[in-house]
């Protein structure tokens, strides 16, 4: 008997040393430790056996049982120790590592970005911002706006016509933000400072124009208001765009729907306002001139006034003995070109990565 509890001593070594997970070995337990196995059987016949065998086969059998579960707890807790420390190197987070920046990251595009740089000037002066239809009726488009029946813009050579609801308006998609001036008085009494970010559409295409591009245009009407306001407001944008430095200049220009109307330059960044640069070459940015041409605007003329009914909305209404105003429409395309020299306007559209991620 002795010889056979020495033998399974020895078989259940083997196993348990070979055992190479934590469920291995709880079978192995089972197998020689547990209730029905051969070891402990043995252990319970003892007492039956003769008195001179009893000492000896006892002491052979208990020394083995507890040989073998002193094997097992020590293997367990070697195991225990090894698949912890797998299971952390698999999925292992250093909490004081700092954070990996994700691979790609998306950007603004730079006219949306410049949009909103524009719309935050604004704001900070005191204007809201509005949107307005893209789709538009040629009332608001060209006539509310002073255009006189055979103004050239209204050729269908100068404006994207759209087939429009038998027997209703004309449509056209908007050629300028403009047409928001008379929506924008409709819908609100004066005082109004206002500016209208929007896509505006044109049949042209070359290095300076895109058949779709996109205009800030602003409006303000109030009591004494002059163009000293117009020309302050234009200054406080110029230089939040282009610098604290900066000048703004108003020339003499003409649009229907403003009188006075100007051109607005701002004087040039790259040079200075010199048209040289240090080395003496010819600034490119300005041609020599000093002045870059940024947008167009004027006082409102009284004429748009009158199309803009006075309703319940905007009471008292627009009473051009009472109340001036300034407006100007700016280019969020050309604005951008002077700000980060870009030479082409077609740029923008193109999709090019090696152009977007730029800016
Ligand atoms: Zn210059």
């Amino acid at each position: 008997m002795i010889e056979r509890i020495e033998q399974l001593r020895t078989q259940a070594e083997g196993e348990i040393s070979r055992a190479d997970s934590s469920e291995a070995l709880e079978e192995l337990r089972v197998r020689h430790l547990g209730r029905r196995a051969e070891l402990p059987q043995m252990l319970r016949e003892v007492a039956g056996l003769a008195v001179k065998e009893r000492a000896a086969v006892g002491q052979a059998a208990n020394a083995a049982r507890q040989a073998l579960e002193t094997m097992i707890q020590a293997r367990v807790a070697q195991l225990a120790g090894e698949e912890l420390e797998a299971s952390l190197r698999a999925d292992r987070v250093d909490v004081t590592l700092p954070g990996a920046p994700p691979q790609t990251i998306g950007r603004l595009h730079v006219l949306t970005a410049t949009r909103r740089e524009l719309e935050d000037i604004f704001l900070g002066l005191g204007f809201t911002v509005m949107e307005g239809p893209e789709v538009e009726t040629v009332h608001y488009n060209f006539d509310a706006l002073n255009h006189s029946p055979t103004h050239p813009a209204r050729a269908r050579t100068d404006t994207f016509y759209v087939e429009g609801p038998p027997g209703g308006s004309d449509l056209v998609l908007r050629t300028h933000t403009s047409p928001m001036q008379v929506r924008a008085m409709e819908a609100h009494p004066p005082p109004l400072y206002v500016v209208i970010p929007g896509r505006v559409y044109r049949p042209d295409s070359d290095a300076t124009h895109t058949p779709q591009f996109h205009q800030i245009e602003g409006l303000a009407v109030d009591e004494d208001i002059t163009l000293a306001d117009l020309k302050g407001t234009l200054l406080e944008f110029a230089r939040a765009v282009f610098g604290d430095e900066r000048d703004v200049r108003l020339r003499p220009h003409f649009f229907p729907f403003t009188e006075p109307s100007v051109e607005v330059d701002v004087s040039c960044f790259h040079c200075d306002g010199k048209g040289f640069l240090r080395d003496g070459a010819r600034c490119y940015l300005c041609k020599g001139e000093g002045w870059l041409e940024v947008l167009g605007a004027g006082e409102v003329d009284p004429n748009v006034y009158s199309h803009v009914p006075t309703t319940e909305r905007n009471a008292p209404g627009y009473d051009p003995e009472k109340i001036q105003g300034f407006a100007w429409g700016l280019g969020v395309e050309r604005i951008a070109m002077l700000k980060h020299g870009i030479p082409d306007l077609r740029l923008y559209y193109e999709n090019d990565l090696r152009f977007l991620e730029q800016f």
